[in-house]
This record gives structure tokens, sequence and C-alpha cells, in this order.
């Protein structure tokens, strides 16, 4: 028999998602990605990319404290002894998706701990192929796969994941070890010149680190980059090596020039990715309506719907402009909504 609800995703649009269907009693089954060596190099394990953080401080109800009490119940136990050992600190990405799944599972959400690798929307009930070899039908779908940020792709960036590297400025720019520290961004684009210019709520100094001679960025987003004290603009550079040890984590990035000039090295606590997301999309093969920029369109207005009927669209995967934890939980909240009014006007509710 077909599942009301399929929901394809393990990050907080998903959880978000599976927690309102379960409670209006749609039984939701949760394939959240499989764990894997393929997945964990490309950034798209289960949980997403908040579990590819450290401490969350923006999410609303977590605020800086000591939550071991709390987390102690409410989480299994190898997640506690992953968190801060000093006991104040705000909620871990981890912890709060952990939180937001075991939520989900206690209102009876089922969860497949594989992939879904290919869809047929074209019939209906829809029809998920999943990474195990087995087919599930579905009288709903909630995609809520996510994007992954994009990396360079240097070993040295890798090995200092979370140790002052970073994609993501607003996650993780507030926290300790970049405060009054000279810090780098990576890129020239909207999401460069923002993150730099936030970051100089925090640095010392902010370098900006572009591989052309002119910045992608809108006109007004570039002129206050380039009229920023804080900020500097090192143009025609591409990251060769990011430096560091186990200890202190990032110390420095070396660059080498575009442009024939000699390699500089920078000392920064912290190097800022901003080259760009990628959504989570590969598994649809053309079946659900994307934007030009490979996102899955909402085709209604402050609606969850996608180009398919019956077929909903959280978080990330549909989203690259807010790209928050709170957003990706709004909107799973708002795709569930539409799922269960879709079904209960199709009479299968
Ligand atoms: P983007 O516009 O694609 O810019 C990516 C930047 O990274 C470009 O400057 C690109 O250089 C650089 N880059 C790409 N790959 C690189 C590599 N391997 N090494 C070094 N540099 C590399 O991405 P985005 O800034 O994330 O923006 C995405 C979309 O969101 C855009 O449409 C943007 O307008 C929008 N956005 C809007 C706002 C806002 O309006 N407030 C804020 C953020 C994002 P090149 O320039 O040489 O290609």
């Amino acid at each position: 028999m077909a599942e009301k609800l399929i929901i394809v995703g393990s990050g907080p649009a998903a959880w978000t998602a599976a927690i309102y269907a379960a409670r209006a009693a749609l039984n939701p089954l949760v394939f959240e990605g499989a764990i894997s060596e393929e997945n964990a190099r490309a950034g798209k394990l289960p949980l997403g990319q908040l579990a590819l953080t450290t401490e969350v401080e923006n999410f609303p109800g977590f605020p800086k404290g000591d939550l071991s009490g709390y987390l102690r119940t409410a989480l299994p136990p190898e997640i506690v002894a992953g968190l801060p050992a000093d006991g104040t600190h705000g909620i871990t990405g981890p912890a709060l998706m952990e939180l937001m799944r075991q939520q989900a599972k206690n209102f009876g959400t089922r969860v497949i701990t594989e992939d879904i690798v290919g869809v047929d929307f074209r019939r209906h009930p829809f029809l998920l192929f999943a990474s195990d070899g087995k087919s599930y039908e579905a009288l709903a779908v909630i995609i809520a796969t996510g994007a992954r940020a994009n990396y360079l792709g240097l070993p040295s960036e890798e090995r200092f994941r979370n140790q002052g590297v970073s994609a993501c400025a607003v996650c993780d720019g507030a926290l300790p070890r970049f405060r009054n520290r000279p810090l780098a961004v990576i890129g020239g684009g909207d999401s460069a010149v923002e993150e730099a210019t936030y970051l100089t709520n925090f640095a010392s100094k902010v370098y900006l680190v572009h591989r052309r001679d002119k910045l992608r960025a809108s006109r007004i987003l570039a002129d206050r980059a380039l009229q920023h004290p804080k900020i500097q603009i090192l143009w025609n550079r591409v990251v060769e090596e990011i430096l560091g040890n186990d200890t202190d984590g990032v110390t420095g990035v070396r660059l080498a020039s575009t442009v024939g000039e000699p390699p500089l090295e920078l000392e920064v606590a912290g190097v800022f990715l901003a080259i760009g997301h990628t959504p989570n999309t590969d598994f649809l093969q053309g079946q659900v309506e994307l934007t030009e920029k490979g996102y899955i369109r909402w085709v209604v207005p402050f609606r969850t719907y996608t180009s398919v009927d019956g077929v909903f669209a959280a978080g990330d995967v549909a989203d690259d402009r807010y790209r928050q934890a709170v957003t990706a939980a709004a909107t799973g909240c708002m795709a569930a909504l539409d799922a269960e009014r879709w079904l209960t006007e199709k009479g299968w509710h």
C-alpha cells in the first residue's frame, strides 16, 4: 500500500515537517539519507549542514547557558559526549538536529537511513527509489534535501573544517575563536561581501580574497565592502593552502596570485568560504521544475507547492536566499500543512 507521505531529507526542514505531519496523523516516513563515505565527502550525511557546524547561537529557544541537564535526558549518550565540556555552551548543530529527529520519532515518525536515488513523479501514487534497492509508493512527498556549501577541495581545508574553516559566517562568525582576530573570506559574490561585512562585527580585520579584479556582487553590497575600514580586498588571489595546527586550528592562509605576483601568507584565525552552494536535487532527474540556479521552484508565492501537484519542497533545496535553520524549519512546517490540506482535499486523509 502506498505511504500517505514520504519526506526526503534530514535537516531542520525535514524534521519539522515530520513533527507536524506525525501530529496530524499522516504517519510520515522519512528517508534521512545513507551513512556512506561518498555522502560524507559530499557534505550530504544525515542531519544536514547543521551536523557540520558547532555551536548554534541563533536558533530561538536555545540561549547560551547550562543546557547539559536537559540535553543529557533528551539525547543519546554519544551525542552528549560530544558536547563542549565547559557546561555553559549553547546548543550545537548536531545536538539540535538529534533533538528534532527524536521529537519527530516521539510522534511516531518512521525513519529509514537510506538515500532516495531516483523518483517517478509522472505516475501516481508517486514512486521513490531508495539506495537499498527497494522502491516506495507515496500519495504525497515533501522534498527537504537541503543544499551543500561549495568548498575548494583542498586537503588542508578538509583538515580544519570547524576548526577555523567555515562556509557560514552567520552560523559561526560570533564564536569566540574568531573574536578580535583577522579573518579571510573567499569569494567575490553577494554572499562573500555580505559575510565579510557581517564578520567585521567580530573580527579585527577581514580580508576578502577574490580570484578576479572585479567583484561579482551587486553594486550596493560591493560598495559597502570597498568602503569598509575593516575590509581589505585582495584581488587576483586564490587559496593555495590553509595553514594551522591541531591545537589552534587555522592560523593562516597562503594565497597564490592569478597574475604572476609572488605568493602571500596572511595570519588569520578563520577562513570563510563563500563560493556558492549546490542544492541536493540530483535524484530528481528533471522531474520537478528547478530555478535557473538549480533550486526547486516554489510555484505559488508563500506556499511550498512545486510544479508537481502533491510534491512539496521545504528548506534550502528551494531557498537560496535565507538559508537559516529557523527558516528551513518554518518552511518544513508549511510543507506539512500544505501536504495535509492537499491530501484532505483529495479525500486521502
Ligand atoms: P555567486 O554569486 O555564484 O558567487 C560565487 C563567488 O565565488 C564568485 O565571485 C566566484 O568567482 C567565486 N568562486 C566560485 N568558485 C570559486 C573557486 N573555486 N575559487 C575561488 N572563487 C570561486 O554565489 P553567492 O555569492 O553565494 O550568491 C548566490 C546567489 O544568492 C546570487 O544570486 C546572489 O545574488 C544571491 N545572494 C543575494 C544576497 C543579497 O541580495 N543580500 C546575499 C547573498 C546571496 P567569479 O566571480 O570569478 O565567478
